[in-house]
């Protein structure tokens, strides 16, 4: 078995681990593979073990890769992902080619997107970030401002809100990790009880998902633990 595919079961078994701890169905957290800076091949090895959802960053690359791995196993019905900082002079092509939008951070953003998601395709599902950490380097909204802007973007036509992204502040204590995944849930919960229709809890990466499952993540974005170390400079 490739190591991508031994390295999906473990987290598989991680995923399912935390779970148990926090007496929740495994089902109710999903699994986003995140592929960026690895090849069509690498995706297609994932795909072959019911992998379906995979992540990228990077709007070119991500473009190339749909097309190989299209190209390659059109057999295949991926759902596409984009986790990246978005530029506003980005926003068609990721309202035509993606399924998912999770760093949405500004309400200009989600009107581009949303005007510019084509009329045949289904309303773009879409997560707002959060600064969750207050990060002065990290983007995101300040928890302050997300209610207000939840409200203008769940109005929106052509998207469909789904809920809240964060990249907390990296830290290898566990109990430290769990902090401000429980500041997204009480905020998440907030949303929820002001009638939002909002489902998704997009946080927990490679080195955290124990911790944002066990704050109620429903959506873990896991990269170099499936894939191995990113090399940037083969980018
Ligand atoms: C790269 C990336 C991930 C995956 O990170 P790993 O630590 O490799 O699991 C998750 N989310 C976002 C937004 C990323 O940019």
């Amino acid at each position: 078995m490739s190591v991508i595919r031994q390295n999906l079961q473990a987290v598989q078994r991680r995923i399912g681990e935390a779970a148990d701890n926090a007496q929740r169905p495994a089902n109710s957290i999903a699994l986003l593979a995140v592929s960026k800076t690895f090849g069509a091949d690498a995706v297609i090895d994932a795909a072959s073990t019911g992998q379906r959802a995979f992540g990228e960053n990077y709007l070119q690359e991500a473009l190339d890769k749909m097309t190989s791995v299209q190209t390659e196993r059109p057999d295949l019905k991926l759902e596409w992902h984009f986790i990246g900082p978005i530029q506003s002079n980005k926003t068609r092509p990721i309202a035509t080619h993606f399924d998912w939008v999770h760093a949405v951070d500004r309400e200009k953003i989600a009107q581009r997107l949303s005007d510019q998601r084509p009329i045949d395709m289904p309303p773009l599902n879409v997560c707002l970030q959060v600064n969750i950490s207050g990060e002065a380097s990290k983007s995101g909204l300040s928890p302050d401002d997300v209610p207000e802007v939840a409200r203008r973007v769940a109005a929106m036509p052509r998207l469909r809100l789904r809920g809240l992204m964060a990249i907390p502040e990296a830290t290898d204590d566990p109990q430290q990790q769990r902090v401000p995944f429980r500041q997204m849930h009480d905020l998440f919960s907030r949303l929820q009880a002001e009638g939002l229709p909002i489902d998704t809890l997009s946080m927990g990466m490679s080195g955290d998902l124990d911790a944002a499952i066990a704050e109620g993540a429903t959506i873990v974005r896991i990269g170099s633990a499936i894939f191995g170390a990113r090399d940037y400079a083969k980018q």
